[in-house]
């Protein structure tokens, strides 16, 4: 039986809370670089980041340092270089700049440092490093442009037309006009992983919850915000804002976690777009729906699964327990976990601009992940995210191991 870890989370973020002293420096977040520098140097190159241990063993967790094999690609090396352009050592350099972004910014190095400052805030310098470089000229990456380019003209990353973001939506669907209850669906549901579109949308119809789609819903800006483009990303939250606010929209569900930790995180807290808008991730939603009887599943499904924390919903977010609960709660379903999990747990490769834009790193990762669910003996790997999902589904070769996300499995037992 899987132990529990009595571990605790900084409120509203997945990092562990760890030891803090009377004069630990509190540091706001979402502030430019100079805010960090003097923190920078704290970082003793010590390589702690580049490993996990856990009881029993150790296992490497930086996809970006372990494919680059070089100390600038860890944290401990992206700490140097960002002390080093802070300080005037180093000069910005395009080469410089392609490093930071051979990054998923997935957090899983700043679980590992101990040094409070950096475990706590290491991912507002990386964030802050991007920006900086967009400003200077250096950055985003080629690829990350031509997409923001699309996102700008066609409101999705996928080189596709705005007037099919809706082709995924079965005629049977029952939506509600006057319903305040929207739900995001976002670009990789709608173009890409549409069983997850379909199935959130079946789920809440079975459900009985009067929702509605909004048909000129625009990609919530992560692809672009996670690149370092911040004003570009701050005018699309705020055209998805004008959406949400001429619908009337009172309550957000979003199958996606780049789209949650965007609308409830980065909308508010970084781009100072303050609303009461309650947004809440499928699972989170499904579990209270479950919590006070208003689910039912009546199916089994006989299956063995490992849940992978998507990056967005797990350290960004400090979603870790209530995906796992509805999972335990589907009948015939046997949760086993992988040895890197939750606030450890390996990235898919698919974030931060890095599948685009660094394709054999994003494959690098994605594989070793699949490795390790594969070790777990699971029928399938589950996740939260159509990202992840499709990241999985793309690398996954000969059917060794089945991906779904959680809203299709839901579907299958209700
Ligand atoms: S970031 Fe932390 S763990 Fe990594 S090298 Fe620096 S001090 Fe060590
Ligand atoms: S954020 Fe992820 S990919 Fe980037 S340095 Fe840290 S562990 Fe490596």
């Amino acid at each position: 039986m899987e132990k529990e870890k009595n571990v605790k989370y900084i409120e509203g973020k997945g990092i562990t809370l760890i030891t803090t002293v009377a004069n630990q420096k509190k540091l706001d977040r979402y502030k430019d670089l100079e805010h960090y520098k003097d923190i920078l140097y704290q970082c003793g190159k010590c390589g702690t980041c580049r490993t996990t241990y856990q009881e029993e063993f150790w296992s490497r967790v930086c996809p970006s340092g372990e494919f680059g094999k070089f100390e600038a690609f860890y944290l401990g090396g992206k700490n140097l270089l960002s002390w080093g352009v802070s300080s005037g050592k180093v000069k910005w350099s395009a080469n410089l700049s392609k490093i930071l972004y051979q990054c998923s910014v997935c957090l899983a190095c700043t679980q590992q440092c101990q040094i409070p400052e950096i475990h706590h805030y290491a991912g507002e310098w990386l964030m802050a490093m991007r920006e900086q470089a967009v400003k200077l000229g250096l950055g985003p990456m080629p690829e990350h442009s031509r997409y923001t380019d699309h996102i700008l003209m066609e409101n999705n990353p996928y080189m596709e037309e705005h007037n099919k973001r809706l082709n995924w939506l079965p005629p049977h669907l029952n939506q509600s006009s006057n319903a305040k209850i929207a739900y995001f669906v976002g670009c990789t549901s709608s173009y890409r992983e549409q069983n997850v579109a379909i199935a959130t949308a079946e789920i809440l119809n079975i459900l009985k919850i009067e929702f509605k789609i909004l048909k000129d819903e625009h990609c919530c800006g992560s692809p672009v915000y996670m690149t370092g483009q911040t004003d570009k990303a701050k005018n699309i939250a705020e055209t998805n804002m004008k959406i949400f606010n001429d619908a009337g929209i009172e309550k957000i569900i979003t199958s996606c976690a780049g789209c949650y930790r965007m609308l409830k995180e980065t909308y508010p807290n970084k781009f100072g777009i303050k609303h009461e808008i309650e947004v809440m991730h499928l699972p989170e939603f499904l579990l209270e729906k479950f919590n006070k009887g208003e689910i039912k599943f009546d199916k089994d499904l006989n299956m063995m699964v490992t849940y992978h924390d998507p990056c967005h919903i797990g350290r960004h977010m400090g979603i870790y327990k209530q995906p796992r609960m509805l999972l335990k709660k589907i009948p015939g379903i046997k949760l086993v976990e992988m040895n890197r999990n939750r606030e450890n747990a390996w990235c898919c490769g698919s974030g931060g601009g890095v599948r685009s834009a660094f394709k054999d790193l994003s494959e690098f990762a994605a594989k070793e992940r699949i490795e390790e669910a594969k070790t777990t003996s699971a029928d399938a790997i589950v996740s939260t995210c159509p990202f992840c999902l499709n990241q999985f589904k793309s690398n996954i070769k000969n059917e060794e191991i089945k991906a779904f996300d959680i809203a299709e499995l839901v579907r299958k037992v209700l």
